[in-house]
């Protein structure tokens, strides 16, 4: 598999940043290494990266402030990589504009899988308008209409809102305060509440079972993913 896609990895880890190395370069990545925030930043600068892995536990700099600078000086997708111990920080990063996060260990396959994601969506502002169709469900947003199965589906305002945000961003994980911001405008509170229940009735309309799930997977401690249509 040929790609022109570099990947700037920046893990101070010598060992996972060789693993990282390898296993991108067999799926025919060039690969960018920085073991340090700061070469990370010159690096992301100089060579415009298609995508970012970054390491939230480096030892230079405060990760999440990394991902504002990075920001500034390329528009490539960012992916954290986080430890066990820094779940709360995951958090923080997607807010912060990181669109995905894999937590140490991590299976290469999964991160591969999330890696072409980013490729796909990373760069692209959501579409307005227009029509998604994927796995039984249509979306239409200037008919504000919605079938599943061929069966029409009536949303609430907030419902259906509810449903495109997590459309535009599929395969991305959300974070509860984002999905807020995007269907009420502004978080609402820091409990959730209005989001679970909210949830919890589009997912009844859907007949997605949270165990089990078509079209919306629990990212648990995070928020929610759209997985429909193979995202
Ligand atoms: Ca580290």
């Amino acid at each position: 598999m040929e790609t022109s896609d570099d990947v700037l990895v920046v893990e101070d880890d010598p060992g996972i940043q060789r693993m990282l190395r390898l296993a991108l370069r067999s799926q025919g990545y060039g690969v960018i290494a920085a073991q340090t925030g700061e070469v990370g930043l010159s690096l992301a600068q100089a060579n415009a990266p298609s995508v970012v892995l970054l390491d939230l536990g480096l030892p230079d700099c405060d990760g999440i402030d990394l991902l504002g600078r990075l920001a500034r000086v390329c528009d490539a997708p960012v992916i954290v990589v986080t430890a066990r111990d820094q779940e709360s920080q995951k958090v923080s990063a997607l807010d912060a504009g990181a669109v995905d996060y894999v937590v140490k260990p991590f299976g290469m396959a999964e991160l591969m899988a999330r890696i072409r994601v980013a490729l796909r969506r990373g760069a692209q502002h959501p579409a307005q308008g227009g029509v998604y169709e994927a796995d039984g469900l249509r979306v239409d947003r200037d008919a504000r209409t919605v079938t599943l199965d061929g069966a029409a589906l009536h949303l609430t305002p907030n419902e259906f809102a509810l449903l495109t945000v997590l459309i535009d961003n599929r395969g991305k994980a959300l974070t509860h305060r984002r999905i807020q911001h995007e269907v009420w405008g502004y978080p609402t509170t820091d409990d959730y509440k209005t989001l679970r229940v909210l949830m919890a009735s589009l997912r009844r309309k859907l007949g997605d079972r949270p165990s089990d799930p078509r079209f919306v997977r629990t990212e648990v401690g995070v928020g929610y993913r759209f997985v429909g249509g193979g995202a």
